[in-house]
């Protein structure tokens, strides 16, 4: 099939690279020049496991390639992905200014029959929008089609090549547009994940109570990791009592530092702001968010405790992504735990294995950046964990002892177990245990 995907970011470049990687031809466009040739130079602008690969294969071999004039790549697809940011606007809606800019601009585009899939995250009712946007635009035929995106990202290609489920809004009474959806998903789908077709509001809205039910499940556990600290419980313990319940399941169960990304907090905050714009007040999600918000404070909290003051103190942080596997740096709770070490005084030594790049426009020179892990714990008082990335969690810790001028450590992570970090001589503070 002939696709253009709109939107070339951690969406837009997965979507792209694996419809390509399915033979589909494919033209990703994107309004940064410079992201397009960075592209067309066969390099990628971010990091996501077994992407670069799969974009520069495809690339060579024609089926995948880069463009900034939309018109064109429209023009020669019957199918039009809008992959597009959806950023928190000052309400705590989602801003669909990029949605509704690209739909003008494909309505412009179009010459013949299209389908226009909405793959950005958006509110109850805007595939109507979009539809109408480019009803004004055209007298051509076309339909508008609700297809959220459930990938994670730091295994993003691996979920969208092997989808739990794929889910399709769609005009009931639209049967062109649903057969050439179940066509182009069919490949992605033979081990038996379902194509769950459904209506747009529907498909719309099954994204945004997605993440909300994990965000919740985040929020939840690290009220009990709280309260446990409060009762002297472990929650490990619990979180594995619990999570072997069928009904509940042990994924999300973890509790930390607070969720982050580009997803969670403005889909949560999105959801909530589109129940009242409807007239109804969606109570939970207040109480998600606010949980979250505390969560994130909490680690610098447990290093004031324990020191007095920070002033004066160098704090070696390590991770510095909202999570582990990615260099995306969106609302990381590393960016409120650093600001708050900064505030009362500390010097922050920073370590991340792929999100430097990303921190260094954040942070400038405030802060210390290590391309070492342990170059980070050189004269630190502490060290703070933040991120779980996988090379953390076995590291040499006489190594770090000699480096350190205090042996203590926040893990909030929970990778270390108390038991051996004291047995190794170390102050440790876990969350909830
Ligand atoms: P992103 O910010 O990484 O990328 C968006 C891209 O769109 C940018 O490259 C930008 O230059 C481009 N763009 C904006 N306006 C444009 C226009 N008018 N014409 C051409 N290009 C334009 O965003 P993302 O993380 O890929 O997210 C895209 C959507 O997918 C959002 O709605 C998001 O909520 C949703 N989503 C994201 C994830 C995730 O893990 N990141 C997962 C599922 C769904």
């Amino acid at each position: 099939m002939k696709i253009a995907v709109v939107g070339t970011g951690y969406v837009g470049l997965v979507l792209g690279a694996c419809l390509a990687e399915n033979g589909n031809t494919v033209a990703c466009v994107d309004k940064d020049a410079e992201k397009v040739a960075t592209l067309r130079a066969g390099r990628i602008p971010l990091y996501e496991p077994g992407l670069e690969e799969m974009v520069r294969r495809n690339h060579t071999d024609e089926r995948l390639s880069f463009t900034t004039d939309l018109t064109t790549a429209v023009r020669n697809s019957e199918v039009v992905f809008i992959a597009v940011g959806t950023p928190q606007g000052e309400d705590g809606s989602a801003d669909l200014t990029h949605v509704l800019d690209v739909a003008r601009a494909v309505g412009r585009a179009i010459t013949k029959y299209t389908v226009i899939v909405d793959k950005s995250t958006v509110p109850v009712g805007t595939a109507k929008r979009v539809h109408a946007t480019i009803a004004n635009e055209t007298t051509q035929p076309f339909s508008v089609v609700s297809n959220p995106e459930f990938l994670k990202q730091g295994a993003a290609v691996e979920d969208f090549m092997k989808p739990d489920r794929v889910v399709i809004g769609v005009d009931p009474e639209d049967e062109r547009a649903a057969a050439l959806m179940k066509e182009l998903y069919g490949p992605f789908t033979r081990t038996g994940a379902p194509i769950m077709m459904m209506d747009t509001a529907s498909a719309e809205l099954s994204k945004y109570a997605a993440n909300s039910i994990l965000a919740s499940r985040i929020s939840f556990m690290n009220e009990v990791a709280n309260l446990c600290e409060v009762v002297g419980a472990d929650v490990d313990q619990i979180r594995r009592a619990i999570g072997s319940d069928r009904r509940i399941g042990s994924s999300f169960l973890f509790p930390g530092v607070g969720y982050g990304g580009s997803c969670f907090p403005k889909d949560v905050k999105a959801l909530a702001k589109s129940a009242r714009d409807h007239g109804y007040d969606f109570k939970i999600l207040q109480a998600v968010e606010r949980v979250n918000h505390l969560q994130k404070e909490r680690l610098v909290a447990k290093m004031q405790a324990y020191f007095g003051s920070l002033k004066g103190k160098t704090i070696a942080v390590w991770g510095l992504a909202f999570k582990p596997r990615t260099d995306d740096m969106r609302e990381a709770p590393a960016i409120v735990i650093i600001e708050g070490l900064l505030a009362e005084g500390a010097t922050v030594r920073a370590h991340d294995p792929e999100a430097t790049t990303t921190a260094k426009r954040l942070f400038g020179d405030r802060i210390a950046f290590c391309s070492r892990s342990y170059d980070a714990l050189e004269g630190a008082d502490a060290l703070a964990v933040v991120t779980e990335w996988n090379t953390f969690r076995e590291p040499d810790f006489q190594m770090m002892r000699q480096r350190m001028r205090s042996p203590v450590i926040f893990d909030g992570r929970n990778i270390y177990s108390p038991e051996h970090m004291r047995s190794l001589g170390f102050t440790y503070f876990s969350m909830g245990r």
